[in-house]
């Protein structure tokens, strides 16, 4: 968050920025980003902790605060989404709960999609309501169900869009509009599309939250998060306090990563889209499969609206393998390429079964709901060769 000793251009495009946005060069003159791994800073004179503390001073305090590592990664983040403030944290779930917690008190009003990563139902449905927030759920693609429950006044709405595991896709625009009359302000997980393929800040969106986790840091290495946003009032009054005295903190080291991250995410996310449109194109229609949901596909029932508002289709399919549990058993434990992980957003291919892992808790009426059937497989595409990835299930196919 230290703005003075940026060294941006800010006629950079945006790949450029990708790659040098942010840099923090120290007086070594490294060609690539260093490190700091240090829990505090220290002054050159008693006036100048002084005038640090005060404000005054741009000097870094303390790395609960800030970090000269996260904030080259804040910065690159910024210029990538396109905001005025960032914050990193420890891990996608660090981001989603402080974006929530820092402004939501009892008696307020949360309205959330329903079809969410299943820690963002946690939150939103067992500890809000325990700190006595008042929490709508809705079927975030029912454009009613929006008006409805924002016909009271709402304080915060948060969604998920592409969602986990079954790919359904709000209206971020018509339910930006909606929730702005309520009095809102507007969450949006927008880790299924990355910053590469979606832009909710300009479809009317005022927060996004990424877990970095996933496709930023893209090699399954470290957990991280970030809250983007250009709200100052959101910043002073609530966000920046909530961080500096609670504490989820993203790591020096974990910022350096996934700040190198960033550098390659653009064309990582190309090649996963492009993988991920073939072997969802090899799926549809293949004997054993039963219906495959990707939103690059045709057969995706809101294609209209993914074309208004996602510029690609993302690394996730999900799709059902006919047959009882021990044969979608089968099929999992057969592939010999793709792991099996709940991870995504991976390099390497790595395939899930909602149902008794991440969705697990959901129960069977809950996950009825949501329609994460026993037969549902959700599969990140990774980044080998497209050709290896359809060999594997084909053969697992067969097994
Ligand atoms: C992984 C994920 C999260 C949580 O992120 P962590 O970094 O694991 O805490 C939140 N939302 C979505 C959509 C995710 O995929």
């Amino acid at each position: 968050m230290d703005d003075t000793k940026k060294k941006t251009n800010t006629a950079w495009r945006p790949q450029t920025n990708m790659v040098r946005g942010g840099t923090l060069r120290s007086q070594y003159g490294e060609t690539c980003e260093a490190i700091y791994l240090t829990s505090g800073f220290v002054y050159d004179s008693a006036e100048q902790a002084k005038a640090s503390f005060m404000g005054q001073d741009d000097h870094f305090i303390y790395s609960r605060y800030s970090n000269p590592s996260v904030a080259m990664f804040e910065e690159r983040m910024k210029l990538m989404e396109g905001t005025k403030f960032c914050q990193g944290t420890a891990s996608g779930m660090g981001a989603i709960f402080a974006a929530l917690a820092c402004q939501l008190k009892a008696g307020d009003h949360l309205v959330a999609s329903r079809a969410l990563f299943g820690s963002c139902d946690y939150v939103c449905t067992v500890l809000m309501p325990q700190y006595g927030v008042r929490v709508t759920m809705i079927d975030g693609t029912d454009l009613n169900q929006w008006e409805k429950a924002l016909s009271q006044p709402t304080n915060m709405v948060f969604m998920e869009t592409p969602s986990n595991p079954t790919m359904e896709i709000i209206d971020l625009e018509a339910v930006a509009k909606m929730a702005h009359k309520a009095g809102a302000r507007v969450v949006v997980d927008n880790v299924f599309a990355t910053p590469c393929l979606q832009r909710p800040i300009a479809l009317g969106a005022d927060i996004v939250v990424y877990s970095s986790t996933k496709h930023i840091d893209g090699q399954g290495r470290s957990l991280g998060g970030a809250i983007l946003f250009n709200d100052e009032e959101y910043w002073e009054k609530h966000l920046r306090m909530f961080i500096r005295h609670t504490g989820p903190t993203l790591s020096a080291f974990n910022a350096w990563l996934q700040l190198k991250g960033l550098e390659t995410l653009e064309l990582r996310v190309a090649r996963h889209c492009d993988n991920a449109l073939k072997v969802a194109q090899f799926l549809e229609g293949h004997a054993g499969i039963g219906k495959v949901i990707f939103p690059g596909l045709d057969s995706h029932p809101q294609r209209a609206l993914i074309k208004k508002q996602m510029q690609g289709p993302g690394s996730v399919i999900a799709f059902e393998v006919m047959g009882d549990e021990a044969r979608v058993f089968r099929f999992m434990n057969a592939m010999k390429l793709i792991d099996i992980s709940n991870n995504l957003g991976d390099s390497k291919s790595l395939m899930t079964h909602p149902a008794t892992t991440t969705h697990q808790r959901t129960g069977p009426e809950g996950r009825a709901k949501l329609g994460i059937s026993d037969q549902l497989v959700r599969l990140s595409i990774g980044l080998e060769d497209v050709e290896d990835i359809k060999d594997d299930l084909e053969q697992a196919l067969k097994a």
